[in-house]
């Protein structure tokens, strides 16, 4: 029974911690359409290709910086 409702809780912490990093993402794209800077690659500041955007809206890096664009690891 503890151990059901603890893999119960550690799922939504999961979910919540997806939520809070897609908010996270949202504020991001927000700031960067606030600021006509949305779709720049932050590492060369070149365009990102309008097909990586429409793949991922929230990345942030062109192809040739796709590491800078990753999470840090957990
Ligand atoms: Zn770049």
């Amino acid at each position: 029974m503890a151990t059901t409702l603890g893999l119960v809780s550690d799922e939504f912490n999961t979910d919540l911690e997806q939520s809070e990093q897609l908010l996270d993402d949202v504020d991001r794209v927000l700031r960067a359409l606030d600021g006509g800077n949305y779709g720049q690659c932050v590492a060369c500041g070149e365009p990102i290709e309008a097909g990586r955007l429409s793949a991922d809206p929230f990345v942030t890096t062109c192809v040739a910086h796709p590491q800078l664009s990753e999470q840090p690891a957990q």
